[in-house]
């Protein structure tokens, strides 16, 4: 064997068992008490957890967005990923109007190729779709790239284009891939940027109020009526609040097949912090942060499989760069979060009694794995899955401080902040890429993973 895992706390999506771990070519080879099997690397695990690598399907590693270049790029956020517990990343190929998907998809993975140290899928984005862009879901589908993004908004044209977007949500549904859509109803945001702006109000502090709770909660109705009118499965992406919650919670009374995502901020983070003196910029994204009491809505909604995946939506921008635009409408959403999301997760979820460790490891690995194609190569501790596992101490403590953090970012959002649990080993297929915050992977060393057709997998998995 190449290396063994031994005397660790195993915890999968459905069970948590004491075990050593045997790996072998990359793959998990044997799950056993006291293994007979020697390696060239043997560790003692005792008192650790070993939970499949996190799973983030909602990322922006080196994105260039408002004309601006991300501050992060593949490697910066792939060692965050690494360094965070998050084994595998499937990152957004933003394609503009007109742009082939392929050939975008293409551009990505030059990127990425020589920087990623974890492996990474691509979406790509629907961006305006022509006939011509419908006719390539296919190629992208047979290629093993099996979602694709739409938003909502005007930044994707969506209400000029929406009979386009529809038939893509069919042609998607046909293919057996699953669109991922980002819910925020446009008229809604232009009604109240307008209105704030009237009244002299479109400064940072009222950025929570240009996109309400109801603008999140219109799109997704209509999100899922399209969804209904073309027979296609959709994957709700970052939700924030219960207006959105009731809306698939009454989907789902009907039958329709309906996944939801949330993101690391809105369960760690309310709307008191743009009163802040300091830089409120840091916490924009898109949807906002909302209410306190949205918090303890949305961890219930992930505990009772209302929710069934938390992604981070990452993206490094620098302080200049989150600064540089200060109206409503302008201002550069998003933030680096991949080195905190599984610590964060696990200290406020398991911890503090909102999740069970199953539930922990079926959200941050297992159900994005299995969405979007993944499973059980990704997502899960098994015999002939790749040995993408973590070591985490569930007892260790952190103060999270920038100065610790990989992030190209020159700041911490959530600086001070303090967990407990936090990974010390990282191996992603067998190859030990973080022990004891040392960062041993080789740039480069992560791959472009095809996927299955999500078709393939709702009939044999459960995603709850
Ligand atoms: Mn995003």
């Amino acid at each position: 064997m190449d290396v063994i895992l031994r005397n660790g706390t195993v915890v999968t999506a459905n069970d948590v068992y004491h075990a050593d771990v045997a790996i072998e070519g990359g793959v998990v080879k044997r799950i056993g008490t006291a293994l007979l099997d020697r390696a060239a690397r043997e560790v003692d695990v005792r008192g650790k957890l070993l939970i499949p690598g996190g799973v983030d399907v909602h990322t922006h590693c080196e994105t260039e967005l408002s004309g601006e270049m991300s501050a992060d790029d593949w490697h910066s956020s792939t060692v965050q990923a690494a360094c965070g517990g998050v084994t595998t990343v499937v990152d957004y190929a933003l394609t503009h109007p007109g742009q082939s998907m392929i050939e975008c998809i293409e551009q990505w993975d030059a990127r990425a190729k020589g920087k990623a140290v974890i492996d990474y899928g691509l979406h790509p984005t629907l961006m305006q779709p022509s006939e011509k862009t419908i006719a390539e879901m296919a190629d992208v589908v047979s290629e093993g790239h099996t979602s694709f993004k739409i938003f909502m908004t005007g930044l994707a044209g969506f209400d000029e284009h929406s009979t386009k977007y529809v038939q893509a949500i069919a042609e998607a549904g046909r293919l057996g891939a699953l669109v991922n859509i980002h819910c925020e109803d446009q008229t809604c945001i232009s009604f109240h940027t307008q209105r704030l702006e009237a009244a002299g109000q479109s400064d940072i502090r009222h950025y929570p109020d240009s996109r309400p709770p109801i603008s999140e909660g219109i799109a997704a109705q209509r999100a899922i009526a399209l969804a209904r009118v073309a027979d296609a499965p959709i994957y709700m992406v970052h939700l924030s609040c219960q207006e959105s919650l009731d809306a698939i919670n009454e989907a789902r009374a009907h039958g329709q097949s309906v996944y939801a995502e949330t993101r690391p901020i809105y369960l760690h983070l309310s709307r008191e912090r743009f009163e802040e003196k300091i830089d409120p910029e840091r916490y924009v994204g898109w949807p906002p942060l909302r209410h306190a009491d949205q918090m303890a809505v949305l961890w219930q909604a992930l505990d009772h499989s209302v929710l069934q995946t938390v992604a981070t939506d990452h993206i490094g921008w620098s302080l200049a760069q989150k600064k540089k635009h200060t109206k409503v409408d302008e201002l550069i959403p998003g933030m680096a979060n991949l080195e905190t999301l599984i610590p964060m997760l696990y200290s406020e979820g398991v911890r503090k009694r909102r999740l069970s460790l199953q539930r922990f490891v079926a959200v941050s690995s297992t159900n994005p794995s299995k969405l979007m194609g993944l499973y059980p190569q990704k997502g899960t501790i098994a015999v002939g899955s790749d040995a993408d596992i973590v070591v985490f101490d569930p007892d260790k403590q952190v103060t999270i401080r920038h100065a610790d953090m990989h992030t190209k970012q020159d700041w911490e959002l959530h600086e001070g902040f303090e967990v407990t649990g936090w990974p010390v080993m990282t191996l992603s297929r067998g190859e030990i890429i973080v022990e004891n915050g040392q960062v041993l992977a080789r740039p480069g060393r992560g791959r472009l993973l095809k996927r299955k057709r999500f078709a393939d997998v709702r009939n044999i998995q459960d995603v709850r």
